[in-house]
């Protein structure tokens, strides 16, 4: 096709959009509901791809496969246990970001519920924390 560039393989185009995979911890608990909606939402923003963390501890092939075709992974754990951190990594993943939800302010209860106030509050510090 005319106008095609051909890459050398494993070689992307530079104009590319990194693929920045979301894998949040999603504990029942506040915090961990949290990181939940975190990923979410900067997945509603572009600002990466939620990921299935659950389906990377049970070795799903799909899911796997998806991780490894990220150029970034970034963990989203509510507490210090950080769970999907060592879930990534007992997987063989090297985890390129680790958000830790209670590092922000918040915290860890037995409550599932979330304020408003304190979600928006979160987001912008995890954003903040992800350019810096
Ligand atoms: S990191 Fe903390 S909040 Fe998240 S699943 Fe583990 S214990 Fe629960």
């Amino acid at each position: 096709m005319a106008g095609e560039i051909k890459m050398a393989d494993g070689v992307k185009c530079a104009c590319e959009a990194a693929i920045v995979g979301l894998y949040a911890c999603a504990g029942a608990c506040n915090v961990g509901q949290m990181a939940n909606k975190v990923a979410v939402e900067l997945t509603k923003k572009g600002k990466g791809k939620m990921m299935c963390t659950v389906g990377i501890g049970g070795g799903v092939p799909g899911i796997i496969k998806s991780t490894e075709g990220t150029d970034e992974i970034i963990a989203i754990d509510g507490c210090a246990l950080v769970c999907a951190k060592k879930t990534l990594e007992r997987a063989g993943f090297t985890v390129d970001k680790s958000i830790v939800i209670t590092e922000f302010g918040m915290k860890k209860e037995g409550k599932l519920d979330l304020e408003e106030t304190e979600v928006n509050d979160i987001i912008a510090k995890v954003e903040n924390a992800l350019v810096n």
